[in-house]
């Protein structure tokens, strides 16, 4: 299964200080994306190891194929857990030259990784430790000079092992709701920087690209919160946000720009860049705006405390969960509150409310019914495309299996595909 795949799969050592380059068996005995990471999971269980990685149709033309994700092993319950990774990290990632990344053991002392262009260097990132995420990632952008590196990175948070501990993806933090920030901190790995130029093959280019340009024809656009709002039976969300609403976002190659910037610090209608040097942030977790909204906060200061959260490396449904029923209002005040939150010392989430439920989290509240949402999960986690999408779009995962035969050679229906993670 070589096409889709561009290069093997990266084994990084931290605590020799090496990498190398092996073949990306996985893909063809387990399956593709998750798949392959959980047999990788499983080969390398003893270095405690992180799996970055990226699904067969990550980086592609189909629709919403924006989805990474980052396995590992949950401080929260032991367990393996997988976190999201949207936007466009799980694409850079791809074209990087690495479809898949494990990471062993510990460093002796603070790195980030940098992959670019079939290139893996592991630097030094003493100068990066204590900074928060939003410092973090502006260091690391100056230093490789190229403001498109997408960074995975950790704040304060992880850097101190706290079970609120989140992976950020850049400023925006990410659906790492089983802490593996934490676990990123323990190694003492800061971050994960990736840019790349890579090109992505296709066994039958021309079917696949009619295949996936069929998608998309069927899919109608959205803008904004609102269709996911409704979606989720919460239709005021969009609404509460409105004020401080500035303009939608979309990751990578999806029709449904569900995510919203928010200016607070400056009237959201400018849209010329101004003086203000860090006017609001990316709201992109639906269901951390949800527990802030119910739990009666105006939406600048929810903002706020999501900023704050990300900027700590703490994770943002988690915060909002905890800081719900006690409103804030002052920035001073929120930043202090969230910054408390790192020493909550039991932060497990609690099961089956809105919350982690065996290897998927909730980074957005769960879609249709649990059997639709599990479903969902397992073939875009496999795939590379965004399960909200998926069950937002109406998509028939029996038309999106179909590409994997063009894609790769792969003969598989969406029960195939769902199956393989076991
Ligand atoms: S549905 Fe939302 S989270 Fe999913 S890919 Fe589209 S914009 Fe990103």
């Amino acid at each position: 299964m070589d096409s889709m795949y561009y290069g093997d799969t990266l084994i990084v050592d931290l605590e020799a200080g090496t990498t190398e380059q092996v073949p990306f068996d996985e893909a063809d005995e387990a399956g593709p994306g998750l798949a392959a990471a959980l047999a990788l999971y499983g080969k390398h269980a003893d270095s405690d190891p992180l799996v970055f990685g990226s699904g067969l149709l990550t980086g592609t033309p189909v629709p919403a194929s924006c989805l990474g994700f980052v396995l590992g092993g949950s401080p929260l319950t032991g367990e393996p857990a997988v976190a999201p990774l949207s936007l466009f990290a799980g694409v850079e990632m791809k074209l990087s030259g690495f479809g898949i990344v494990v990471v062993k053991g510990v460093s002796a002392s603070p790195v980030y990784l940098w992959l670019h262009d079939g290139v893996p260097d592991i630097e030094d990132a003493s100068a990066l430790w204590g900074l928060d995420t939003w410092h973090a990632t502006d260091a690391i952008r100056r230093e490789m000079g190229e403001s498109l590196i997408q960074v995975l990175c950790i704040g304060p948070a992880g850097e101190a092992g706290s079970p609120m501990a989140s992976i950020s993806n850049n400023y925006w933090g990410s659906g790492d709701d089983a802490a593996l920030g934490a676990v990123m901190g323990r190694k003492n790995l800061k971050a994960l920087a990736v840019r790349g130029l890579g090109m992505i093959d296709a066994d039958d280019p021309r079917e696949f690209y009619d295949g996936a340009v069929a998608l998309f024809d069927g899919v109608e656009s959205h803008r904004g919160f609102r269709a996911l709002c409704e979606r989720l039976g919460a239709p005021d969300l969009d609404g509460w946000l409105a004020p401080v609403a500035h303009r939608t976002r979309s990751c990578f190659a999806c029709p449904y720009a569900c995510a919203t910037f928010a200016k607070y610090r400056e009237a959201p209608s400018v849209m010329e860049s101004g003086d203000v040097e860090e006017p609001g942030m990316l709201v992109a977790g639906a269901a951390a705006a949800l527990w802030l909204m119910e739990g009666g906060w105006e939406p600048a200061a929810a903002c706020m405390a999501l900023e704050a959260s990300a900027r700590r490396g703490i994770d943002q449904l988690r915060a909002a969960r905890r800081l719900a029923g006690s409103p804030l209002t002052s920035e001073e005040e929120i930043v202090t509150a969230v910054k408390e939150l790192e020493d909550v010392p039991e932060a497990a989430w609690p099961i089956g409310d809105r919350g982690r439920e065996g290897l998927f989290g909730s980074w957005v509240p769960p879609l249709g019914s649990a059997e639709e949402w599990a479903r969902a999960n397992r073939v875009g986690y496999v795939l590379g495309v965004c399960p909200t999408f998926l069950l937002m779009s109406g998509v028939e995962l029996e038309a999106l299996a179909a590409l994997c035969a063009p894609a790769a050679g792969l003969e598989a229906g969406p029960d195939d595909l769902a199956g393989m993670l076991g």
